[in-house]
């Protein structure tokens, strides 16, 4: 097995340790971030971590911006650069891709052609928009008065994004973020932050001026911390975790900012009999698997109906035991690469081995996988019910629970029964019973016969406690902008 080359960009910037971007300066800091290869547990590189003070000139630099060229600019051209930006990630795909396949472990060949490629859309997807945000007339009843609306931007957004698909989650907060004429000041995850870094400078370097996009890697609890807290901050766009979530809607509290939450799942599949295996066997193990169960979307219960409940398991444990899984620059076409880190591998191996206490059982998988990197073999967990941590909690790794299931109405109160409700979806042939099964499930995106599908132009966003808020399509240029109601005599 051979490891990819590095390109000479991707060693270049591995080469030297990154500062923050802020306006048009890299600016280093004290306090530095050792960023690892999760594939081999090594060191890859150091960039600068922010702090407070950090985050203060972050947020004045883009103020700034917001009353310079950047609000000049007409639509038409604000639409432009975005559509330039598109561009340059694709001409660049293969560095955006080493670089989240190193930082985040993910296979070279996803990183490029999915994680980029997707990124990529979706800034050309939002390139369309500025041009069509329009307000209204409105036809009040006040004799002598004209009312119209105007749609502004709402300012300073403070973007704070996870490590599971470092370049992806950037491109859909900040696509419309940009789209709607907003600057940005973006927290990328303490573990993946190079691509972010890397896009900061595409983005001044295609002609995005300064201070409108600031990129400052740094910990959670204190630069996304002061980041939600800062007064100087209009609007908070997260993805992370339900608990981190939490914590910032407290602390967005001072100024009241707005907020929009992308939170955790713990997603319902469920396979009635009448299903097409053909289909629905892939399907839900790749619901569960791909990105290697580090999916907020991951199909992590599998509800399965007891006739086929012998055959279904049977399949997923045999496609399980033989995926491929590997360091994410290796040439070898891995199928998954590790888990994120150290502390993450032990969280879900903790999971596996409290299932299997509580009665579940490892019918593929279910350990550590080789002592080097943060591996962990895919497992299928058989025999699990639904009182147990591992089919309540979100456990974010590659963990199959598969629960049997006797009828429609039970399966339906059962999926519900969470406190998330982000995906959920369901394999049959029966059509009224996936209409049914898409109007009874709660859940922002439901699946019938397929998963895992999401598009730039589809609204995304969860129920309970899985957040507020919908990204993407047309819905999400109204968590980036704000209505002026005007009235004129
Ligand atoms: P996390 O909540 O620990 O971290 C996410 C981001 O929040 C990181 O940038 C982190 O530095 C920052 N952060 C941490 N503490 C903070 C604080 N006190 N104040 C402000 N920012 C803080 O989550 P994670 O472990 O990086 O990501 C995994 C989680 O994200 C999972 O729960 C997953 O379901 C969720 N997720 C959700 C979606 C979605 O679209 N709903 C997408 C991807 C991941």
């Amino acid at each position: 097995m051979k490891t990819i080359p590095l390109l000479p960009e991707v060693a270049a910037f591995l080469g030297s340790c990154q500062g923050l971007r802020i306006a048009d300066a890299r600016v280093e800091t004290d306090a530095l971030i050792d960023v690892e290869n999760p594939s081999t547990g090594a060191p890859l590189a150091q960039v600068a971590a922010a702090g407070a003070a950090h985050v203060e000139q972050a947020v004045s630099a883009a103020r700034a911006a917001l009353s310079g060229p950047w609000a000049a600019l007409t639509p038409h051209d604000r639409g432009q650069l975005l559509w330039r930006l598109a561009d340059a990630i694709e001409d660049r795909k293969a560095v955006f891709g080493q670089l989240d396949a190193l930082d985040n472990g993910k296979p070279f060949a996803v990183a490029r052609d999915v994680d980029a490629v997707w990124s990529a859309r979706h800034f050309r997807y939002f390139a369309g928009w500025p041009s069509k945000i329009e307000g209204a007339t409105i036809p009040v009843s006040t004799p002598g008065r004209f009312n119209y609306t105007r749609i502004e931007p709402v300012g300073v957004c403070g973007l704070i994004t996870p490590w599971n698909y470092p370049t992806l989650m950037v491109a859909w907060k900040l696509a419309p973020a940009l789209a709607a004429g907003n600057a940005v000041v973006l927290k990328p995850a303490e573990q993946t932050p190079l691509s972010a870094l890397y896009l900061a400078d595409l983005a001044l370097e295609i002609g995005f001026p300064p201070g409108v996009l600031n990129v400052i890697p740094g910990h959670g609890p204190v630069a996304g911390a002061a980041l939600a807290a800062h007064p100087g901050v209009d609007k908070v766009g997260f993805t992370g975790s339900t608990e981190t979530g939490r914590r910032i809607v407290e602390a967005s509290a001072g100024n009241l900012k707005k907020v929009s939450l992308e939170l955790g799942g713990k997603a319902a599949n469920i396979v009635f009999d009448d299903a097409d295996l053909d289909r629905a066997i892939p399907g839900a193990f790749w619901a569960l698997f791909g990105n290697n169960g580090q999916s907020c979307t991951a199909g992590a219960r599998l509800y399965v109906q007891r006739p086929i409940l012998d055959r279904v398991t049977e399949a997923l444990a045999d496609m399980a035991l033989g995926l491929s899984v590997g360091p994410g620059m290796e040439d070898a076409a891995h199928d998954l690469g590790p888990v994120i880190s150290a502390p993450q591998m032990d969280k879900v191996l903790g999971y596996v081995d409290g299932g299997l206490a509580d009665g579940a059982r490892a019918v593929a998988g279910g350990a550590r996988r080789g002592e080097t990197g943060y591996f962990v073999q895919p497992t299928v967990l058989a025999g699990v019910r639904d009182d147990m941590r591992i089919a309540r909690e979100e456990i974010f790794g590659p963990v199959l629970c598969v629960l049997p299931f006797d009828d429609e109405d039970e399966v339906l109160a059962r999926a519900n029964d969470s406190v998330y409700g982000l995906a959920a979806g369901c394999w049959t042939r029966d059509l009224g019973r996936a209409t049914r099964m898409a109007a009874g499930l709660r859940a922002g995106t439901i699946w019938t016969n397929c998963w895992g599908d999401t598009d730039a132009a589809s609204p995304f966003g969860g129920m309970g406690q899985s957040g507020y808020g919908r990204e993407m399509g047309r819905e999400a240029l109204g968590l980036y902008t704000q209505t002026k109601s005007i009235w004129q005599a």
